[in-house]
Order: C-alpha cells, then sequence, then structure tokens
C-alpha cells in the first residue's frame, strides 16, 4: 500500500532522537538540573542580534510583496550578489551571482547535489564517522554510500583505505570538516592529498568524480584553525553551506550550494542542480531568510562558548580517563568507550543521567558522541559523573 522503504524511514525513531526523548521524559520526572542531554546537535549560543535587527528591518522597510512573495528558484538575485561578494573577500574567489542556489539549509543542498549527480549504479563515498543522514539522503536518489573505515587515531582521512574505496562507480566523495561526529578539520595538506587522488582516478575512469563539501560547521573552529576551501584545490567541487550552526538558525532552513565556475561544463551541472531542486519540491529558499543571510554573511559567529565548553569537556574526559582526541571544530566529541559494545554503554551512562550516542550510528562501533552545544554548568555538573561512570571499568 505505501513504500516499504518510507515507511521505515518515518516510523523508526533515529537513535539520537529517541534519546533526546527518553532525557524529555526524564526530565519531567526528575527534574531538568539532573539530567546532562548531550545528545542533540541544537546550537546553543542565542542568535545574534544582528540577524533580529535585519529581520526586523526588512520586514519594516520592504513592500511585503517584494518579502513574502515567490523569488526565483536559485535565490533573490541580490542576495545570491550579496553572498557571492562574501565568499570572494574571505576567500579570494570571483563568483557572482550565477555560482550561488541558495537552499533550506545543507540537508536541502547536499541531497539537492546527489540527486544532480547521480547516475544508475552510482556510489557516494564518504570517510567515517558520518553524519547518519548521509544514508537516507544519498539512498533517496538511487545511490549507494560506501563508507571508507575510520582512522581513530586522530580521526583523519586514512589514505590507504580512501584510495582502495575510489571504484569506477565512484559519482563523488562527501567531506564534511569540522565533522559531525568527529569534532575533526581537514588540514590544507589533508584536501591537497584527497585531490590528487580524485585527480588521478578521474583520469584513469574517464568521468569527474565531485567532492560535495558539507560545511555547516566553517565557522566552528578552534585554536586559530584555517578551514581550507575546497574549490581553490579541487576542480569538481559543490560547496552546501548553512547558517543552521554559525547564527543559530536552525529552525529557519538557509543555506546554499555554491557552484565554481571552475566547474567543468558549469553549465550542464548548474542546470542539474536546478533540476534536482525542482523535482525535490525546493520552489525556492524562505524568501525573508535569503535576504537576511545576504545583510549579515560578512559578521562572525561567536564560537567563544563553543571553545570553552570543548575544552572544558575534553579535559574532564581525559582526567576521567576515556581516550578522545582534542577538538579541532564542530561541537562534538567522539571519545572511546570503556567496553566494545557503544549501545550496551551509552546505556550503562544512563543510570547516571548522562545521554551518550552510540557511535554504530556513525559508522563507527565503539564510541560515543558527545554534544557539547549546552549550558557549560550541564558539562561541568557532567564531570564527576563521567567519572563514576570510569570508575565502573576499573
Ligand atoms: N550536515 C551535517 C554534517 C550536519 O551535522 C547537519 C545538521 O546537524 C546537517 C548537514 C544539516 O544541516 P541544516 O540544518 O543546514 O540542514
Amino acid at each position: 500500500m505505501v513504500s516499504d522503504k518510507m515507511y521505515e524511514l518515518g516510523s523508526k525513531k533515529s537513535t539520537i532522537r529517541t534519546i533526546f526523548e527518553y532525557g524529555r521524559k526524564r526530565a519531567a520526572e526528575v527534574g531538568e538540573d539532573h539530567i546532562c542531554d548531550f545528545s542533540l546537535g541544537n546550537p546553543n549560543v542565542p542568535t545574534p542580534d544582528f540577524i533580529k535587527d535585519a529581520a526586523i528591518d526588512i520586514l519594516t522597510n520592504m513592500p511585503p510583496q517584494a518579502v513574502h512573495s515567490y523569488t526565483v528558484a536559485p535565490g533573490d538575485a541580490g542576495a545570491r550578489e550579496a553572498l557571492a561578494k562574501s565568499i570572494n573577500k574571505r576567500f579570494g574567489m570571483s563568483f557572482s551571482r550565477k555560482n550561488i542556489f541558495i537552499t533550506s539549509g545543507a540537508a536541502a543542498a547536499i541531497t539537492i547535489c546527489f540527486k544532480a549527480l547521480a547516475e544508475p549504479n552510482d556510489e557516494f563515498l564518504v570517510n567515517a564517522p558520518f553524519f547518519p543522514e548521509y544514508t537516507a539522503f544519498v539512498e533517496s536518489v538511487g545511490a549507494k554510500l560506501t563508507v571508507v573505515p575510520a582512522n581513530p587515531a586522530d580521526w583523519q582521512i586514512d589514505f590507504n583505505a580512501f584510495e582502495k574505496s575510489v571504484n569506477p562507480h565512484t559519482k563523488g566523495v562527501i567531506v564534511n570538516s569540522p565533522n559531525n561526529p568527529s569534532g575533526a578539520v581537514y588540514s590544507e595538506d589533508t584536501i591537497r592529498h584527497m585531490a590528487s587522488i580524485l585527480a588521478e582516478k578521474e583520469k584513469e575512469y574517464g568521468h569527474p568524480i565531485f567532492i560535495i563539501s558539507d560545511e555547516p560547521y566553517r565557522e566552528l573552529v578552534y585554536d586559530g584553525r584555517e578551514v581550507p576551501y575546497i574549490p581553490k584545490y579541487y576542480e569538481h567541487t559543490l560547496v552546501c553551506y548553512s547558517y543552521s550552526k554559525c547564527f543559530s538558525l536552525p529552525g529557519e532552513r538557509i543555506g546554499y550550494i555554491a557552484v565554481p565556475d571552475t566547474v567543468p561544463k558549469f553549465d550542464v551541472v548548474f542546470g542539474a542542480i536546478a533540476g534536482a531542486a525542482r523535482v525535490l519540491t525546493h520552489v525556492n529558499a524562505p524568501s525573508l531568510w535569503q535576504r537576511v543571510v545576504a545583510r549579515c554573511a560578512d559578521k562572525p559567529a561567536d564560537i567563544a562558548p563553543y571553545e570553552k565548553n570543548g575544552k572544558l569537556l575534553y579535559d574532564g574526559l581525559k582526567e576521567a580517563g576515556f581516550e578522545c582526541v582534542r577538538p579541532q571544530g564542530a561541537f562534538y566529541l567522539f571519545p572511546k568507550c570503556m567496553e566494545d559494545d557503544d549501545y550496551a554503554f551509552c546505556e550503562r551512562a544512563k543510570k547516571y543521567d548522562l545521554l551518550l550516542v552510540p557511535g554504530t550510528d556513525f559508522g563507527c562501533s565503539g564510541y560515543f558522541r558527545v554534544s557539547y552545544c549546552i549550558a557549560t554548568e550541564t558539562i561541568e555538573r557532567s564531570l564527576p559523573l563521567f567519572k563514576k561512570l570510569a570508575a565502573e571499568y576499573k
């Protein structure tokens, strides 16, 4: 009667959601102050005032018809021009409006890219650990997600495994740096290395292999790190950006795809993106928010609270005896469980009202994800509890 696959996707809750909902129920029983909920990646830094001011100004001073009407599918021309200018200033590109397709966040941006690129038997490659939704997004366009085994030493790419995983069916590689869930950031050397492997493979197979750079955490990097702008290193790159995390706007659904001029057959690729957006019922990204982010594109993200939380949690976990890679970006840590079964470990953590997400969901068993986009006091409160949890394994 209905698609089995769609029913499965719609009725089976994600582990993250299940843990979050358990936390809500538990908070109602024992009080919010007893719960240390590390499950969701919902930014807790308040949305900056410049966003509110821009929205109020647009709503007050632009004719309502202009704000609330449909825009053309790739987005309002002025907004796209402003976003292109901001990218040019920051990364030394020479984009104009024709390079920008505004979307409803990064989820829409990456799915539109998969749909635009996928032909029968195509595969998209991702390095583990990875954002679990990639599986549903890639499979929804009839392609296969190929997972490259993780490199737990530092969560950087295992280039041996990566090179072996690229094959004649590989249409694209998903890059997510800063990474959810590991917090790893890829250096310029890493991007160059990946680009050189892919360029060789393109030559060998005689077809393009795209990098789809999923960048919702681009601004969230610590200790003065830089996140390389991949189109500078590799021609076939599509950049998928989002304002969900940097401006704490996840509910407003706004981001974009940047298609650089250097992408060979630019018109064909941009045309396929427009077609994919059309069949995915994109119509246009929210019109008000196109204008708001266009006005605010050059403004900085407030990363200080995340940097502080990341250090506090990392130091606390290390002191408690956990193996953990130092956070470089995003707002997640991905420590090793103290037993092989990550589900059993996260279940045991519930005894202390520590709500952790098993690594298996991110393609990496034996680890767990902690989201630190939460109140600093919750992290402070959690540290003795992590110690008690660790003590159970000594
Ligand atoms: N990609 C990654 C790696 C994410 O972690 C998320 C959200 O958490 C998304 C994409 C989706 O972001 P958006 O809210 O922009 O759709």
